[in-house]
């Protein structure tokens, strides 16, 4: 804090714009520490809404995404998509992968490197302490989960996704879970939650809370508002495990979101219960 600012605090001075704009913004800094353990950048975050003209990129993309009518058409579509930037330099566009009637979609924010150069999602250490905290609540990505991310194409340098690229890609999504269907939605850290959540709330707050998709958004609500029970689908929340790779403490509210998930599918799936009684 500056010398200035400590003593206007101090000595209960008035404070000019400047300061109190200093203020607020050491304040901001201090409540993603409290909440998240490490400051992010503060953009303005895009949410996973229409697309504009502008913003699409290529209207080809929201076309390639109306036809395919399985989840690995779907795939084959991203893999020969040109619909934005990253097409240029990315090795291997990364669908998702997963099962076919999943209970759980896990959404991340998009390719590493290795899984662009493998085009399977989360491989790398995150992706294998992924498989890790699903399978401790009885879930796997070859038998009840599909991983998928929001943008299908790694941005460089891992930066995040543009505004553009998560416009342009957002109907492949969106097309995934309408094919899908999952019962619940775990969003796998800030990015992918405040896209499907429209919040620019940090995942320090939102982790561990159920939201269901905005419905101001009416061509995307229409693909994925509704689960396979009639009810809008659950999204929960949570760490990326590369932040809890990062820090050890919020393995403890990580663990807390998984058994909140498990306790939602346990209400809404019997042979889950069933097959998974007594595990926690
Ligand atoms: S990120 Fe999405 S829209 Fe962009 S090239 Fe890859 S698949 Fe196409």
């Amino acid at each position: 804090m500056s010398l200035a600012l400590s003593s206007i605090l101090i000595l209960n001075k008035p404070m000019t714009a400047e300061q109190k704009s200093d203020a607020a913004r050491l304040l901001d800094i201090a409540g993603d520490y409290l909440r998240d353990g490490y400051r992010r950048d503060r953009e303005a975050p895009v949410f996973l809404s229409d697309p504009s003209p502008q913003e699409r990129g290529a209207a080809s993309v929201a076309e390639a995404a109306q036809g395919p009518d399985t989840p690995d058409a779907v795939a084959e579509a991203i893999g020969g998509c040109t619909g934005c930037q990253l097409c240029k330099t990315r090795t291997k566009a990364v669908p998702g992968e997963g099962a076919g009637q999943p209970l759980v979609l896990v959404v991340g924010e998009g390719p590493g490197a290795d899984e662009d150069a493998s085009g399977r999602p989360f491989v790398g250490k995150a992706g294998q302490l992924l498989d890790k905290m699903l399978a401790s609540i009885g879930l796997f990505r070859d038998t009840n989960c599909f991983i998928a991310n929001v943008v299908k194409c790694r941005p460089p340098g891992n930066r995040d996704p543009q505004p553009e690229e998560i416009a342009a890609c957002a109907p492949f999504l969106a097309r995934q879970i309408a094919l899908l269907r999952p019962l619940v939605i775990l969003c796998a850290g800030r990015f992918a939650a405040q896209t499907l959540l429209h919040t620019a709330e940090g995942i320090g707050r939102l982790r561990g809370r159920f939201g269901v998709y905005s419905a101001e958004y009416p061509a995307i609500t229409d693909h994925v508002t509704l689960g396979s029970s009639g009810v809008p689908i659950p999204i929960l929340p949570t760490y990326h495990p590369s932040a809890l790779l990062r820090d050890e403490t919020l393995k403890r509210p990580a663990w807390e979101d998984l058994k909140t998930l498990r306790a939602k599918l346990v209400e809404m799936d019997d042979t889950y219960a069933r097959e998974t009684e007594g595990l926690h």
